[in-house]
């Protein structure tokens, strides 16, 4: 007679949801120091060193950074409230969840939004902005939200394509990237693609806790700083450049994020930074390579319908009948250790979606898509079966011995 387990979650219980993603050990490490004097030398350097270092992230040598002790909501705020004034026009690019919220933070703020209407299962279509933009003749448009990567949805937009299309259409809007699932795992080159203004937060790619937002201003974004009327004292820019360094966090910085955020970027530039982006389209493949299989059962799906779009960071699965998933997700948490994101905005209560973003490595990967599988075998929801075996021979062949 074959034995029975209730359970075997044991162990240390692994996310797999798009943010907070795992810290590293060096992090939390970093992070149980006691404070330091927030007017002296350690702390002071510290702060350089950071603000040097998200300049090679956002890979702009022409903007500057801003530190801010918030959320990624946060820094949607700082973002908007430096560059725009009350009555502006924004147009918002609709690819999933994600620059809609940005959008919505903006109206609630003063700004007159209107949204470019995407479909949730696919990117933004530049040359849709290049004809909304070129309507636009008297230049009402001041700024553009995007998200390069959509979390909800799991779209990964053509930001160079879209500046482009700025571009094309002779429209001089500050083009606004959120970078909040993006940043430090795919390529973004903030000078070289023509942004003007990109945010983040600490808890995604960047591995630290949730806590810490950054805007990154470009010389564009700086100059409609000096005419924005929407600027409040916490998020401001001019405040934050003054000559002491108790302005650069407005008040008393948020010292052991700092630390963690410092051993983060340490992490990641021994790994270096074209390793880290190889790593993460890898992992994100075998990903792939499973949902593909398990999708044969004709009953999940990819969320995003066209290849080429879907990102590397979050990889969202739906149901077809638009069936709840919650069982699989139920089993994967309750029975496996392993936590599952939930679905969101349009797709919510019918998929999940698995996060391969941050510090995570193969056996992390392989072990939720184990899990996944053992889910799908148990609760006998139909599947290809081998989504695992797919997973691991694409591996082994991506990363040769
Ligand atoms: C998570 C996320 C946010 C919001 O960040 P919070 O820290 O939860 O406020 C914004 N944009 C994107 C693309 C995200 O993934």
């Amino acid at each position: 007679m074959s034995q029975t387990v209730p359970s075997v979650a044991a162990g240390r219980e692994f996310l797999a949801i798009p943010g907070p993603t795992n810290v590293p050990d060096a992090v939390l490490q970093a992070m149980h120091s006691p404070a330091l004097d927030i007017y002296a030398g350690p702390m002071v350097a510290l702060t350089d060193t950071l603000l040097r270092d998200l300049k090679r992230i956002f890979a702009t040598s022409a903007g500057r950074c801003y530190i801010y002790a918030a959320n990624g909501h946060g820094a949607w705020e700082a973002a908007l409230t430096n560059v725009l004034s009350r009555g502006d026009k924004v147009l918002v690019l609709e690819s999933g969840r994600f620059a809609i919220g940005w959008g919505e933070a903006a109206k609630m703020l003063g700004a007159e939004v209107e949204i470019l209407p995407g479909d949730f299962r696919r990117a933004v279509q530049p040359e849709q902005v290049e004809a909304r933009l070129r309507k636009d003749t008297k230049g009402e448009i001041k700024a553009v939200l995007v998200a390069q990567i959509d979390t909800a949805s799991g779209v990964i937009n053509d930001i160079p394509a879209i500046a482009q299309a700025l571009r094309a259409a002779g429209h001089d809007a500050l083009l606004c990237v959120d970078t909040v699932a993006s940043l430090g795992c795919v390529p973004f080159e903030m000078d070289k693609w023509g942004v003007d203004l990109s945010m983040s937060a600490s808890q995604k790619g960047l591995m630290t806790p949730p806590g810490l937002g950054f805007t990154a201003a470009g010389p564009r974004a700086l100059e409609a700083h000096k005419k924005a009327n929407m600027r409040t004292p916490y998020w401001d820019w001019t405040f934050r450049d003054g000559p002491v360094h108790y302005h650069k966090y407005c008040g008393t910085p948020p010292e052991q994020l700092l630390f963690g955020l410092r051993a983060a970027f340490d992490l990641m530039f021994a790994e270096g930074e074209a390793n880290v982006f190889a790593r993460h389209r890898a992992l994100a493949e075998a990903v792939r390579r499973a949902v593909a299989v398990w999708s044969e059962g004709q009953t999940f799906d990819f969320n995003v319908t066209e290849a080429n779009e879907r990102c590397d960071t979050v990889t969202p699965v739906i149901t077809r009948g638009g069936e709840s998933a919650q069982a699989l997700v139920d089993y994967c948490g309750v029975k496996c250790g392993v936590v599952l994101g939930r679905a969101l905005g349009k797709t919510e209560g019918r998929g999940f979606r698995i996060a391969h973003m941050g510090h995570v490595n193969a056996p992390m990967v392989l072990g939720v898509l184990g899990a996944v599988e053992m889910g799908l075998k148990a609760l006998k929801l139909p599947h290809g079966s081998g989504g695992a075996a797919a997973a691991i021979d694409y591996l082994a062949g991506a990363v040769p011995a």
